[in-house]
């Protein structure tokens, strides 16, 4: 049996067999535990890290000792956001009044737990809510802000739409409010160029397994300089990465990370474009080959290998098993009891219906032209084959207009 083409890069990516490469001599020859200060293995390990934090550092425009290593980007925004909330808390656990953060709804779970939890420990949240582009702004933020705000985290680009918010603005006006900025640039930070300083950023999550690195791996930063930002350690033990994050480092992880930062360095431009190239190509066929397709999100503020698009008069999980050749998301979670459509797409403004019907296709590094020309045609044939069975689309041909129709109850 044929594998699915695989265009669901914003889950995960394959690992590029030069960072398998680059991590194969840490698992049987340089296996020590850099934690060890009294040998050459404890040295050659920690070498390895630091060579990695260097690679890492320098793809974000940061400086080495303010990359702090941890599990992948889950970890790293627990750490950013309950860190700095009770590191710079107005009053001890316990009491109200314990300060003010700025999140926004289509934040990944991975923001939207720590900071509902927080909001359970007396902290005061405002959910910010995007407009139907889906864009987080800088006045957003800045209208948010209040006298006791101490932390603001807003994602760079969005998993589901791939839309970009004003990160760099948002940076600034925290700055000028003296605020702690987070944010979470999983699906951002090797794709686009990015810059601690220039974009002044405080705090930010990226993710080994997003960056053809291996799985379980992912970084922190955080700004050491103007200002010097500080964390409560969410991890107790050994006082490794500078207290912040106690436990023996994932070495072969931390090379592997470290490589494909390196890499993506190298290649973001060229990449950038090509993969441009391909989703435009995806995204202007689907939509000129059918009607009733939408692409969600801003037209131009987005990255460039993710579009979110839905489809009108089908069902989306109809959908799904017609398109079986294709391994993509949905626009629906499915949780253990239901079906529920994406909390991002209703966000924006979207109906359950069309949140249902709605496909995200994530492209990467090993996507081709080929893998592309399989998806629309596979996609096209499923959609006007659901269509054919649907008498809503009919109607809708006829030129009549569904939500004019007057439904008779019996
Ligand atoms: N944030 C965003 C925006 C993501 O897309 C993801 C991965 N789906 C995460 C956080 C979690 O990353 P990890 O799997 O490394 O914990």
């Amino acid at each position: 049996m044929n594998r699915p083409i695989y265009m669901d890069n914003a889950a995960t990516t394959r690992t590029d067999p030069r960072v398998v490469e680059a991590m194969l001599p840490y698992f049987t020859e340089v296996y020590g535990n850099p934690g060890s200060r009294n040998h050459m293995y404890g040295w050659e390990s920690e070498a390895a890290v630091d060579a990695a934090r260097e690679q890492a550092a320098s793809l974000i425009g940061a400086g080495p000792k303010e990359i702090i290593w941890t599990s992948g980007a889950t970890e790293s925004n627990n750490l950013a956001i309950k860190g700095a909330a009770q590191m710079y808390a107005k009053a001890p656990l316990g009491s109200t009044g314990r300060g003010h953060i700025i999140t926004a709804i289509i934040e990944h779970k991975a923001v939207l737990d720590p900071v509902k939890r927080l909001e359970r420990e007396g902290f005061e949240v405002t959910w910010l809510e995007p407009g139907t582009d889906g864009i987080i702004t800088a006045e957003m933020v800045r209208n948010a802000m209040r006298d006791d705000t101490i932390l603001v985290t807003i994602m760079w680009a969005n998993n589901e739409v791939g839309t970009i918010n004003e990160v760099p603005e948002i940076g600034a006006v925290c700055r000028e409010k003296g605020v702690v900025f987070h944010t979470d640039a999983t699906q951002w930070v090797g794709k686009m160029p990015t810059d601690v300083d220039r974009d002044n950023i405080d705090l930010l999550s990226w993710s080994g397994h997003k960056i053809y690195g291996p799985k379980g791996v992912g970084a922190l930063y955080v700004r050491r300089r103007k200002p010097r930002v500080r964390l409560q350690a969410q991890m107790d033990g050994g006082g490794h990465e500078r207290g912040m994050r106690s436990g023996t480092l994932n070495v072969t992880g931390i090379v592997g990370m470290g490589a494909a930062c390196a890499i993506c360095a190298e290649e973001m431009e060229t990449e950038r474009e090509r993969l441009l190239g391909l989703r435009r190509r995806l995204e202007t066929e689907l939509s000129s080959r059918m009607d009733v397709v939408a692409v969600n999100g801003h037209a131009d503020r987005r990255l460039p290998h993710l579009t979110n698009i839905s489809f009108g008069f089908v069902e989306g999980e109809s959908l799904m098993m017609g398109i079986k050749d294709i391994a993509c998301s949905s626009g629906s979670a499915c949780t253990s009891a239901s079906l529920e459509p994406s909390y991002v797409l209703k966000g924006l403004g979207l109906g359950d219906d069309l949140a249902h019907s709605s496909l995200r296709l994530s492209l990467g590094r090993f996507s081709t032209e080929e893998d592309v020309e399989i998806a629309i045609e596979g996609i096209v044939k499923a959609v006007e084959h659901l269509r054919r069975l649907s008498p809503l689309y009919d109607l809708h041909q006829e030129g009549i207009d569904i939500n004019t129709i007057e439904w008779q109850a019996h």
